[in-house]
């Protein structure tokens, strides 16, 4: 099925800034739509159901899973998450562009569905300087803070695979380094 829209994978570590750089996106671009993960994960404080993920019980997850309701899953962090797949096709039909705020394992299945799709690794500047902004945002136990930093070693590892790496020292310069990867013209 040809895709009329272009399809972004927004991809890097936990704490990275993914979350900023994406608002910053759809502030400035309301050409571009941004897809509302499904997650068994709680609600962190001030996130709302529907607007920052879908928050759902793992029953209702396992049962999307089975009708194939989702472009790609993972389990990240003891948790799942997944794109609901019907909203994105339909989006993308109606030549809308289309950003995936995804982890590595999600790029991947996107990768083999969408080859098409241009993926993108927000990468920090380094490991320390990761470590400082996931204990700033306050939001985890250090059993989970642990967690999410072994698993950005991983994927940092895994950021030859993308078609673009941006280094994100400054908000605003990676800001529009991916408007730029993105053919996004500035304000
Ligand atoms: P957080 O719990 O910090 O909101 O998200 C944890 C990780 O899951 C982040 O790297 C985020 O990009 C990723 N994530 C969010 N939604 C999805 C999704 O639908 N699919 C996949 N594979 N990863 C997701």
């Amino acid at each position: 099925m040809p895709s009329l829209g272009n399809l972004t994978v927004l991809t890097g570590p936990s704490g990275v800034g993914k979350g900023t750089i994406v608002r910053k996106i759809l502030d400035n671009h309301s050409d571009v739509w941004l897809s509302i993960s499904a997650t068994t994960r709680q609600p962190r404080a001030g996130e709302i159901d529907g607007e920052h993920y879908l928050f759902i019980e793992k029953k209702e997850f396992q049962k999307i899973i089975d009708k194939e309701g989702f472009l790609e899953w993972a389990s990240f962090s003891n948790n799942f998450y997944g794109t609901p797949r019907k909203i994105v096709n339909e989006k993308l039909e109606q030549g809308t562009n289309v950003l995936l705020e995804i982890e590595l394992e999600g790029a991947r299945q996107i990768r083999k569905s969408f080859p098409e799709a241009l993926q993108i690794f927000l990468a920090p500047p380094n490991l320390s300087e990761l470590e400082k902004r996931i204990r700033g945002r306050g939001t985890e136990t250090e059993d989970a803070i642990k967690n999410r930093l072994a698993i950005a070693h991983k994927e940092i590892i895994a950021k030859k695979e993308f078609d673009a790496v941006v280094i994100n020292e400054n908000i605003d310069k990676a800001f529009r380094e991916i408007e730029d990867l993105m053919g996004l013209k500035s304000n």
